[in-house]
């Protein structure tokens, strides 16, 4: 049994942020989302997509993924003294 969690929207703070599945959508995903448990992006693949549909509002927007920073913070070294 899958587990829904919501997500609470940032603009109008309801709990129903859903995920936004693109590509072309199982009879799985189809079910969830006509139950309201997620949300079908269709098939157009852009940059810019967002991850998280608000059922409430209708807004959407991106979630932080895991984000692997290209350089490493640089510390400054510890001056000795
Ligand atoms: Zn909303």
């Amino acid at each position: 049994m899958t587990r829904i969690c919501k997500t609470i929207c940032p603009q109008c703070r309801e709990r129903q942020g859903v995920d936004i599945a693109y590509g072309m959508p199982g009879i799985e995903l189809a079910e969830m989302a006509e139950r309201g448990e997620a949300w079908l992006g269709g098939c157009c693949l852009t940059d810019d997509m967002p991850d998280r549909h608000c059922l409430a509002c209708s807004h959407e927007w991106r979630i932080k993924r895991r984000q692997y920073p290209r350089t490493p913070p640089l510390l400054p070294e510890p001056t000795a003294g």
